[in-house]
């Protein structure tokens, strides 16, 4: 059920169901703690020890709704759409879709490993086609549907030794747009967020990379590769994600689809 209006202001995506593609770490899971703050039930996914997977899941139930964990693996096709079909299953419906689950790989072209290309592709695009395939009907049935692709400043621009992260993200972005049509007259709205760098596993984990392939060590790494285009000269945090998730999904994000918004200092406007 929808808000009603008494909870409306506080709690404005109470009796709305979520389901957070990779949502045990960094940017996923700072949605999900603002999409359960603002109300919204969880399907919480990713992979992680089952130790801290289970008090990720009790961190976001202390905001007082239902989370469930479905650890599909979202490489596999038949996992992605598993986990939309278990928002319904055992939640009842799926009426927001954030497709956040993403790795990267720095390496230059002629080097680029082919399983990482494949496994890129197949985990920061083709999993959100296979989630937003399955969503699709029942939230055009429901006349209510939030779909994001938290997507990247790379699905605006390149950078080197990026290949399949940079292909990925900009497939992201056609996807956004097709989707963003198709939903368009039935309540159902696909944007994609488009982050500059955020603080988390992922950024931490590309750093060795990319020193190595710049032969520049980890200070220079953040200074002159990670922040340099910037403007800002700080991380975007997943407090601000999660704060723009929110907002799309609420009352004011109605008539914005097909969007590409950066949240990236700046970086994107140069
Ligand atoms: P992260 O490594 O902290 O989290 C990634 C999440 O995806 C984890 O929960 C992980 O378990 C999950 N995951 C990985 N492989 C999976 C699989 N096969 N099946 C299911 N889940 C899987 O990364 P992050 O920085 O929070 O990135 C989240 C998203 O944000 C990614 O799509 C990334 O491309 C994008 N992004 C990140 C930044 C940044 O600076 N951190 C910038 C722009 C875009």
């Amino acid at each position: 059920m929808p808000a009603t209006s008494t909870d409306s202001a506080a709690k404005p995506l109470s009796g709305r169901v979520a389901v957070v593609t990779g949502s045990t770490s960094g940017i996923g899971l700072g949605i999900a703690h603002a999409l359960a703050g603002a109300g919204a039930d969880l399907v919480v996914n990713g992979l992680g020890d089952t130790d801290a997977i289970d008090l990720t899941c009790a961190a976001l139930m202390a905001h007082g709704g239902r989370v469930i964990y479905d650890g599909g693996n979202l490489l596999d096709p038949a996992g992605a759409a598993g986990l939309v079909e278990n928002s319904i299953a055992s939640l009842g419906r799926v009426d927001i879709l954030v497709n956040n689950a993403g790795i990267q790989h720095v390496c230059p072209i002629e080097d680029f490993p082919v399983d990482k290309w494949n496994a890129i592709i197949a985990l920061n695009l083709s999993a959100a086609f296979h989630t937003i395939r399955t969503a699709f009907a029942p939230m055009k049935a429901a006349g209510y549907g939030r779909i994001i692709n938290v997507a990247s400043a790379h699905a605006l621009v390149a950078s080197p030794y990026k290949s399949a992260y940079v292909a990925a993200k900009h497939g992201v972005l056609g996807l956004t747009k097709t989707v963003a049509l198709e939903g368009a007259q039935f309540g159902v709205t696909c944007n994609a967020i488009c982050p500059g760098y955020v603080w988390t596993p992922l950024v931490e984990n590309q750093i060795s990379d990319t020193a190595a392939a710049r032969g520049i060590d980890r200070e220079a790494v953040i200074r002159d590769v990670l922040l340099a285009a910037q403007p800002t000269k700080r991380f975007a945090t997943i407090e601000e994600l999660g704060a723009l998730a929110v907002f799309l999904c609420g009352p004011g994000g109605a008539s914005i689809t097909g969007a590409a918004l950066p949240v990236d200092g700046g970086w994107t406007a140069q």
